[in-house]
């Protein structure tokens, strides 16, 4: 009896460590400088609940759980070694499918046993389900995306009439498990068929680019069913940590909407972002081209240089040349910044990651807010791979999809460089007024190559 009492005081206490750390972790993961700790404490608070899970009164089947975990461990650890940076939003949705299927898994274990449990149970348990489930094969659309192995988005006509049946039907089917009317093999599997459809018919439509944005949806979706569930099995750590993602999930999914001045219904149903590569739209001027020598000597004498990376830089990896770049110029006295947009390249914190892993200080980056008024005081805005996140259209034109968008004011500084291979698009499949103004030149060329060339011109000036 005693020793019982323990075991559960020991448990509750544990999990209670495992909020505190998953908390702070998350705190801590709000700024750049203690982020790589945050990680750390919510890795812990995580280590905490799986391994007090052993000490569950009754708890058995250890041979099972030992290699499942064992091959899960060593499986996450190989891949996050291996993962490139530009490939972490397919990661973040495959790992994020498996906790919405894992929260699925457990209603099905529930249901399956035949609803038991008080109706209350039931109906959180089949709630749970349906949302793990649309997320699991959600995430793996979104993950077959991003991978390139799914590169058309499916449409047809009817199709959000063919989502709202799956749905109303899956709901039918659940309601009659959770009360417990039908709770038959075959009523439960269907229901769990019809949400593992619906996922996938949700998710094939939607923009290839705006699967990030849909992966911070589905992870808010996967948060709240493992908290469902942890209802379910009575399990204090999964209700926290499910809530805690549940929140966070739904801020970010805001936050990034908001940062490209989108709903979220404009996310999920409009195809934004099919375009196929090229840029459309109307703009007028004409484009002039520069040379990597005469951009270097503008740059060597400039006093203020604002850097504007975007989502090139990232796919040409070449934050460590652009890194180099900058320390040339600021030992020649140049006052140099880097100018991040809240949006810039595929996922939230992208540059900031980017720009850390190659060396550059904290303390030389800055957001839109901070510096977009400083633009009319650089005279040189170096954009390097970036196109929507410096659209002038954005403030003026209102037939444009982008307008209202927020944009670093780069046309405002006296000269601008662009750095990008030719005339593709942005994520947004539009023209890029900026590229057309006067005081706008072109360096055509991968975004390494052209840094190198820039490096070698900044040298030759001596
Ligand atoms: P964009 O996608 O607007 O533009 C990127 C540009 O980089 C292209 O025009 C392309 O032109 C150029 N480019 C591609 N490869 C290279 C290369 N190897 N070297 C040099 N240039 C290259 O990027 P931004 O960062 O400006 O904007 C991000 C967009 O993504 C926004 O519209 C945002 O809304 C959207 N988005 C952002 C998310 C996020 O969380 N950050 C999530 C979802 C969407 P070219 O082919 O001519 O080289």
């Amino acid at each position: 009896m005693l020793a019982g009492i323990s075991a559960d005081l020991a448990i509750q206490a544990s999990y209670f460590v495992t909020a505190v750390l998953f908390i702070m972790g998350l705190k801590r993961m709000s700024s750049p400088v203690t982020a790589r700790s945050g990680i750390l404490w919510a890795g812990a608070g995580m280590l905490v609940a799986t391994l007090i899970t052993f000490l569950y009164p009754g708890m058995s089947n250890y041979g099972l759980m030992l290699p499942a975990m064992l091959v899960g461990a060593v499986l996450a650890w190989w891949s996050g070694k291996r993962v490139a940076m530009t490939n972490i939003p397919q990661m973040i949705a495959l790992y994020n499918g498996m906790g919405g299927g894992a929260a699925a898994a457990i209603a099905a274990v529930e249901l399956y046993r035949g609803g038991t449990e008080g109706y209350a149970s039931t109906t959180l348990a089949v709630a749970g389900g349906i949302i793990g489930a649309v997320s699991f094969s959600g995430s793996a659309i979104a993950f077959g995306k991003l991978q390139g192995l799914i590169t058309r988005s499916i449409r047809f006509r009817g199709q959000q009439f063919l989502n709202l049946l799956l749905l109303a039907v899956a709901l039918v089917l659940g309601a009659l498990v959770a009360a417990h009317f039908n709770t038959s093999l075959g009523v439960v599997t269907g229901f769990f068929v019809l949400a593992l459809v619906l996922g996938l018919t949700m998710t094939l439509p939607i923009g290839g680019a705006d699967m990030p944005v849909v992966i911070s949806l589905y992870n808010a979706l996967t948060g709240l069913a493992v908290a469902l569930e942890g209802f379910v099995l009575n399990n204090a750590a999964m209700i926290i940590a499910g809530t805690v993602v549940g929140s966070a999930g739904t801020l970010l999914t805001q936050l990034m909407a908001k940062a490209m001045n989108r709903s979220l219904g404009n996310v999920l149903f409009s195809g934004f972002g099919d375009t196929g590569g090229a840029a459309t739209g109307e703009v007028g001027g004409s484009l002039k081209p520069i040379e990597a020598s005469d951009a270097g000597v503008m740059m060597a004498f400039a006093q203020k240089v604002i850097v504007v990376p975007g989502y090139g830089m990232a796919v040409a990896q070449a934050q460590h040349k652009v890194w180099e770049l900058s320390q040339l110029l600021i030992d020649r006295g140049v006052q140099l910044r880097f100018a991040i947009h809240p949006v810039a390249g595929r996922m939230p914190g992208h540059m900031n990651v980017l720009l850390a892993e190659a060396g550059v200080p904290y303390d030389l980056i800055s957001d839109l807010d901070e510096i977009n008024a400083e633009f009319e005081t650089a005279d040189v805005a170096l954009i390097i791979g970036a196109n929507d996140v410096v659209n002038p259209v954005a403030r003026t034109d209102k037939s444009s999809p982008i307008y209202g968008m927020p944009i670093l004011n780069a046309d405002k500084a006296k000269n601008v460089i662009v750095i990008k291979r030719g005339q593709g698009a942005g994520f947004s499949g539009i023209e890029n007024a900026l590229f057309y103004l006067d005081n706008t030149r072109m360096l055509y060329g991968d975004a390494q190559k052209a840094a190198a060339e820039l490096i070698q011109a900044i040298k030759a000036v001596g």
